[in-house]
């Protein structure tokens, strides 16, 4: 259920966890532990793989946004019209969501978890246990580039955080992410540590080393548990999968 699950107790009372796609009741692409596409699953399989994860991490109200790889961060401390258990559920036509828009969700609510849907792209958590501030944000290619790590660590601070912890969770690597020359080329023009070659010698984007250069730039201390989406069997993988790809998440809680 978990490629990775730190424990509140071991972090400060902050929880981190990346799903992957075992222990779940969804089948074919989406098998088994299918947390986002409702469009190619079944509704009820949504909410029965939510309620094993929200059983195995000890949690009950989630907050998700509606992501469109931006760098909008929403502050889930307000009205709770975003924690409603399963709004997160049909969330993938457009305009019709019920969720915040935005690609980053930051809170400092004790009790309440945060997630965000990924199939290749980076997710990470954030946390400053001292201060019980916490966040994860989406960042796929546009979204790394136009700043969401940044803006989600500036919005963190607004609201008390200090010193950030992060977490990058699983995406695809690389080694793997083969882009055209160009879009390469702008992607290492803006974040040079981006460069990437793939395994076969073609032009690529390392996503995860971008990510980590931007937030250790910030003085955040930066954990990679970040296996590849695409080569790991266990995870979901939009360039792996196809169309029918299934979605994981990354989880952050605070317990206190
Ligand atoms: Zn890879």
């Amino acid at each position: 259920m978990f490629a990775t699950m730190i424990d509140p107790t071991d972090n400060g009372g902050i929880g981190v966890g990346f799903t992957d796609r075992l222990g779940g009741v969804s089948t074919g692409t989406t098998g088994q532990l299918n947390l986002g596409r409702s469009d190619i699953d079944e509704i009820d399989h949504l909410r029965q793989n939510m309620a094993l994860v929200r059983r195995a991490a000890r949690i009950t109200r989630i907050a998700a946004v509606h992501q469109v790889h931006g760098i909008d961060v929403h502050l889930a401390d307000g009205d709770g019209r975003d924690w409603s258990g399963d709004a997160w559920i049909g969330d993938g036509a457009p305009g019709k969501s019920r969720l915040p828009v935005a690609d980053a969700i930051v809170s400092t609510t004790p009790g309440l978890a945060l997630m965000i849907r990924v199939a290749d792209c980076v997710p990470v958590i954030f946390a400053d246990q001292e201060r019980g501030v916490f966040a994860a944000a989406h960042a796929g290619r546009l979204g790394l580039l136009a700043g969401v790590l940044p803006a989600t660590a500036q919005a963190m601070h607004e609201v008390g955080a200090r010193q950030l912890s992060a977490w990058i969770g699983p995406h695809i690597c690389g080694a793997c992410y083969e882009v055209p020359e160009q879009m390469a080329h702008d992607a290492a023009c803006q974040l040079p540590e981006t460069r990437a070659h793939t395994s076969w010698g073609t032009p690529a984007i390392d996503l995860g080393a971008g990510a980590a250069a931007q937030l250790q730039r910030l003085g955040v201390e930066v954990h990679r548990v970040d296996p590849c989406t695409f080569t790991t069997d266990t995870l979901f993988s939009h360039r792996g999968d196809g169309p029918g790809a299934g979605r994981q998440i990354g989880l952050v809680w605070s317990a206190r």
